[in-house]
């Protein structure tokens, strides 16, 4: 079988480039292991400010702005509902916290995306003698949710192949590919934190994440808003909030740890102040990188291999905006910036 282009992962960054390659009428085949992919146990909240700091997060404006765009069309195209606009509120800490989320509130990058007047406090059961400043424009997907649809799709497509994919088995012949017994054009590896197994993928050049959540039933907590303090509390429905995530550079499997939920539990008993039950715990490796900015493009080594990786805390709000630059690099040799190209390193 030949095909334009052979995708290997799908996660989010996998997924956003299969949209690109649909909507410009490419042949593809996609393969995915169904392993833990970050993407199904993220939060899948898209957020464009930085919260420790008060100040935008990269690109905030762009990546938001076709983020909302590309998950509304894939609701209708995927026929389920994924996007939910919800604010996020930063639980503020003292009066100092206040005035500096004013002063931010009135930069031009930010006055879109902040609040410009301190949230009372009006939730029964949170704590936050010093209100809270309102985050706009920011929301969620369900992100498992998502790609359980989109591989349902991919299927009845035919462009789907739930396996792990064998480096050893990719030959290069002519400038195409062959794997088993698809001859692909081109080749784009999103494997996200797994990319460290592959061996055309310099490892170096990634910092694997583990991150932990905690899904709590808290009948009397009553949120419509997603709190921020020192840990995330996003609301699911029924009672159900998703609360983390935590952040280790030490274990990096994907199971859950007891150390993870006790720390959980204790950062969200000081934001709330009701009974809670934990249901369940999940854990995923985010793909980080040195510089915080992702790994597109290809290496000199071989022509006609792509890489889609380095998404690291927020793939869920940057990877559509990142597919499409890919997939102008590739299709229309358009330069990828220097901060996101994958040559950087070198
Ligand atoms: C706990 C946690 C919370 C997060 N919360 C948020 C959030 O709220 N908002 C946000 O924007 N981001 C969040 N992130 C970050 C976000 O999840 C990542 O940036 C993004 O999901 C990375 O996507 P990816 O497609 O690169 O990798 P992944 O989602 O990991 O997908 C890679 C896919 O490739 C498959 N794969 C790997 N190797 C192979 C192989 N050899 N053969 C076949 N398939 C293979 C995997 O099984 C997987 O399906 C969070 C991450 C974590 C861990």
């Amino acid at each position: 079988m030949t095909t334009d282009y052979l995708i290997v992962g799908l996660g989010i960054a996998g997924l956003h480039f299969c949209e690109q390659l649909e909507a410009h009428k490419k042949r593809f085949i996609a393969i995915d292991n169904d392993g833990v992919a970050a993407t199904k146990v993220s939060g899948g909240v898209y957020n464009p400010v930085v919260l420790k700091r008060f100040t935008a997060a990269w690109n905030a404006s762009k990546h938001i702005d076709a983020a909302v765009g590309r998950y509304s069309e894939l609701e209708k195209k995927l026929e389920t509902s994924l996007l939910r606009s919800v604010p996020v509120y930063r639980i503020f800490k003292s009066i100092e916290e206040q005035n500096d989320w004013m002063v931010a509130s009135d930069k031009q990058e930010l006055s879109r995306f902040l609040a410009s007047e301190v949230v009372p406090n009006t939730f029964r059961n949170v704590k936050a003698p010093f209100g809270f400043g309102k985050v706009l424009g920011s929301g969620k997907i369900d992100p498992s949710k998502l790609l359980a649809a989109y591989k349902r799709y991919l299927t009845q497509k035919k462009a789907l192949r739930t396996e792990t994919f064998q480096y050893e088995l990719l030959q290069t012949q002519d400038g195409s590919f062959q794997y088993k017994d698809i001859k692909a054009h081109r080749i784009i590896f999103s494997e996200g934190a797994a990319a460290h197994l592959n061996p055309y993928f310099p490892k170096q050049y990634l910092i694997p994440n583990k991150g932990e959540y905690l899904i709590v039933h808290a009948p009397q907590l009553d949120l419509d808003v997603i709190l921020k303090g020192p840990m995330f509390v996003i609301p699911l429905g029924n009672n159900n909030y998703k609360v983390g995530a935590t952040y280790s550079r030490d274990d990096l499997s994907t199971h859950p740890t007891q150390e993870a939920k006790e720390e959980i539990v204790a950062k969200l008993q000081a934001m709330i102040d009701c009974d809670f039950t934990v249901v369940e715990q999940i854990a995923g490796v985010r793909p980080t990188t040195p510089d915080r900015k992702p790994l597109l493009g290809s290496l000199a080594a071989t022509p006609g291999m792509y890489f889609f990786n380095g998404l690291g805390t927020r793939g869920i709000m940057n990877a559509p905006t990142l597919a499409e630059q890919l997939y102008r690099h590739i299709e229309h040799n358009e330069t990828l910036s220097e901060e996101i190209d994958i040559r950087r390193f070198y």
